[in-house]
């Protein structure tokens, strides 16, 4: 289980590094853009372009280090995304919101930016906060981060209504930025939803796994065992295929548990069942039947092949699982599938075959009649 979320990490790990690598190429061919109109623009003064410039040779150092960082450090991604966002947002808070107002920013030209840029910036900085804390720390941070830029724009329009300016291109920037707030309510919202869905798609499948597991062994658990069986009955009245099953117990296993203790047979309960996982073919299936007992389905399989193969299965038991050089056996009751059988009276077969390699002596493989 550790492993299959440890690959799911490393997956979503590389699509975040992937997209930051071409986020971050676009984000500097924009800012590029915007020296490139700064350079020609004709309204602000000189100082004042050269400090946006300025600003934006930063942005362009800072992408450049973030690219940097996902593609040649192996390093926890998330430490880099933190860093990426407070930077970010205190570029935004400061060149987007506060210098721009100081550097005499008119509302129209706010207008403007706010449609050019500030908007966007922000917005994608905020879906970078909800993705990075926790829904209420992101859902915090983000409104903070939201409300002071609005706080702002809102300050400079009353300063100018104050001194009796139009604020009406003022009032349409701030519009953009309440469709920006509903905008991230939705965004906000679907992250949550989709992260819920997804924690109950995994516990689902958890839950499923588990329930068809035998804790001790690792094998499949008799539930499942008696779905397989059911399917394959039915696969081969339907296909008119041979399928065999094998009841197995091991022999004296009372005396086991009695001279050695619990937690040895136990521990031979679990070198018997890997043992046999590993004996049997792919498509053959093997549960935990109860107590010291197993159940072998072996589709499209006769019962001389069964034999031949569980023969092979009962001698490596004896030779791999001892104790104190005593050897561990087991008894194999095999029945084949016949057209008439259903489920209960395929096992019932089994049993009676298991039960006559019991009474005949043990360590023996029976073939039902
Ligand atoms: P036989 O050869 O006739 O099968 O003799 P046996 O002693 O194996 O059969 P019996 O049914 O009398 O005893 C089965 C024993 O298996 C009894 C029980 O304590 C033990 N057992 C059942 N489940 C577990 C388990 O999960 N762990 C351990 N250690 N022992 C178990
Ligand atoms: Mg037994
Ligand atoms: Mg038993």
């Amino acid at each position: 289980m550790q492993t299959m979320i440890e690959q799911e990490r490393n997956r979503f790990d590389q699509q975040r590094r992937r997209t930051y690598q071409i986020a971050g190429s676009l984000g500097i061919l924009l800012v590029a853009f915007d020296i490139i109109n700064l350079i020609f623009d004709q309204v602000q003064p000189l100082w004042v372009r050269l400090i946006y410039i300025g600003n934006d040779l930063a942005l362009i150092g800072v992408s450049l280090a973030v690219i940097w960082m996902v593609t040649f450090r192996r390093g926890r991604l998330v430490t880099v995304e933190r860093f990426t966002f407070i930077v970010f947002s205190a570029e935004s808070l400061l060149f987007n919101g506060i210098v721009p107002p100081i550097l005499g920013q008119t509302l129209t030209q706010l207008q403007q930016q706010t449609i050019n840029d500030d908007i966007w910036f922000l917005l994608m900085i905020c879906t970078l906060g909800f993705h990075l804390f926790r829904h209420r720390t992101g859902l915090i941070i983000v409104a903070g981060l939201y409300g002071v830029s609005i706080a702002i724009v809102a300050g400079q329009i009353t300063l100018a209504g104050i001194r009796g300016i139009d604020i009406g291109p003022g009032l349409q920037a701030l519009q953009i930025y309440g469709m920006g707030a509903l905008f991230l309510c939705l965004i906000y919202i679907v992250s949550r939803y989709r992260s819920q869905s997804q924690r109950l798609q995994i516990e689902y499948e958890l839950v499923e796994t588990w329930a068809f597991i035998d804790m001790l062994t690792g094998v499949a658990n008799r539930r499942r065992g008696e779905q397989v069986l059911v399917e394959a009955i039915a696969h081969s009245r339907r296909y008119n295929e041979p399928l065999t099953i094998c009841l197995w117990d091991l022999d004296y296993f009372k005396r086991i548990n009695d001279t050695y203790g619990h937690a040895e047979g136990d521990q031979v309960l679990r070198r018997v069942a890997q043992l046999a996982q590993a004996t049997i073919r792919e498509t053959d299936t093997i549960a935990r039947w109860g107590g010291e007992e197993f159940c072998l389905l072996l589709p499209r399989t006769r019962q001389t092949e069964a034999e031949a193969l569980i023969n092979r299965l009962r001698r490596e038991i004896m030779a791999k699982i001892t104790l104190r050089n005593q050897p561990v056996t087991a008894s194999f009751g095999i029945a084949e599938y016949r057209a008439t059988d259903d489920l209960q009276s395929l096992l019932a077969r089994a049993d009676e075959a298991l039960y006559v390699a019991k009474v005949s002596g043990r360590n023996r493989v029976w073939v039902a009649a």
